[in-house]
């Protein structure tokens, strides 16, 4: 069903990679929403089995709606393989279940997602595998933290809600020269404007709820990477434990990808657009976005990436009083912790999503009492700002 160019853009990978029409001449991929495949014999169902013949068993294994949307995010990763999971947390364990082992040890950056440091340290930890934290900006931690039994460096750049930026190639090095794993969760930015396994990552982590979807539909997640780690290593695991994929949201998924390019540059625009017209604001304090030429990491970004992204972090004098005036004055945004969707949605890190973490961790972690988090949506810019403006300075 794949016939990729290797020439083609993004965009055109985007529409076109990893289904082509089926036997019906429908133009559209089909949601191939059966459990089970049947097979014309016994001889056939044991040439399946025994893996001497390719093919459908099991939905479980393999689905063809399901490996339509790996072939099309694999072709826009670069990666020679791709398995879908049921969320971004299932790709993280199931990488983390499949290439690890007790007595192994994980460094990680220290601003990765909640439920990762959870799964790390309330799951993983438990089973004998360690973890340490480092600044992702900083390669002299990743080389001090990385201890003998070191398998895996886990990086999320640019980071939540900061948008510090990790120099993704000189990682690589590091993890290559020791024989380290390097996973890149490439949530943020997504393969349209960032493409961790050509800087020389190994894998390629994807909550896909998030900037693939980009319409806070669906619940999904991927692993990208090579045929032996991904195609064999962690399809093996996910297949045998089970959090695979469902073919109704794999059809979704495969669907947005169709407009993953636009979609990204859109909300490139409009976060650029929003963030300088924050920079100029009174009562605002400093403003975190990678295209702003203040921001630490302004030059690394443009280098690393095809754009800097949808999410804005800015500072609100005045503390949380103020920040939650400014939520609350909205009427258009949407007051939620979800991100990467065409709506745009703010939320205040502090009492939310790291909420749960002590007061002093938060400060370590630059997440003051009046910072927001800002996923900037599709709508008009000037509607989104008109929005912001409503609670502010008066
Ligand atoms: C949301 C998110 C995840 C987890 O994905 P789910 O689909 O919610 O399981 C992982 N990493 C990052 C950076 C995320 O934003």
């Amino acid at each position: 069903m794949t016939d990729i160019d290797q020439e083609w853009g993004a965009a055109t990978l985007g529409i076109r990679a990893g289904w082509q029409s089926g036997s019906e001449g429908e133009h559209t991929c089909p949601i191939y929403a059966t459990s089970s495949f049947v097979f014309k014999s016994a001889a056939e169902a044991a040439a399946r089995f025994s893996g001497e013949q390719p093919g459908n068993i099991y939905s479980r294994f393999t689905n063809p709606t399901v490996q339509a949307f790996e072939a099309r995010l694999a072709a826009l990763e670069g990666g020679e393989a791709c398995v879908a999971t049921a969320s971004g947390m299932a790709a993280i364990l199931s990488t983390c279940m499949a290439l690890l082992k007790s007595g192994d040890h994980i460094v990680a950056s220290r601003t990765l997602f909640g439920s990762t440091i959870s799964l790390f340290e309330n799951y993983m930890k438990p089973f004998g595998v360690e973890v340490s934290y480092v600044n992702p900006t900083d390669v002299d931690e990743w080389r001090k933290a990385r201890q003998e039994n070191t398998r895996m460096f886990f990086l999320e750049t640019p980071s939540n809600p900061l948008t510090e930026i990790a120099d993704i190639a000189e990682l690589a090095s590091l993890a290559r020269e020791n024989d380290v794993l390097f996973v890149v969760d490439n949530c943020f930015l997504t393969p349209a404007l960032q493409k961790p396994l050509a800087l020389g990552a190994d894998i390629v982590i994807h909550s896909a709820t998030k900037y693939l979807d980009g319409q806070g539909r669906c619940i999904g997640g991927a692993v990208v990477g090579d045929a032996e780690r991904v195609g064999e290593k962690v399809f093996g695991f996910i297949r045998t434990a089970g959090p695979c994929m469902s073919p109704f949201n794999a059809w979704v998924l495969l669907k947005a990808l169709e407009t993953l390019e636009l979609r990204m540059h859109a909300h490139c625009r409009s976060a650029q657009t929003f963030a300088e017209w924050l920079h100029g604001q009174p009562g605002i304090g400093r403003v975190y976005y990678p295209g702003l030429s203040d921001h630490p990491q302004h030059a690394l970004a443009s280098a690393q990436q095809k754009g800097f992204g949808g999410i804005v972090a800015f500072e609100v004098e005045g503390g949380r009083e103020a920040a939650w005036k400014v939520v609350d004055a909205t009427r258009m945004v949407s007051i939620t912790a979800n991100l990467g969707d065409a709506r745009t949605t703010v939320t205040h890190p502090a009492t939310t999503t790291h909420g749960r973490i002590s007061a002093e961790a938060r400060q370590r972690a630059g997440i003051g009492e009046g910072l927001l988090r800002v996923s900037v949506g599709l709508e008009n810019v000037e509607d989104i700002i008109a929005d912001f403006s409503r609670g502010l300075g008066q």
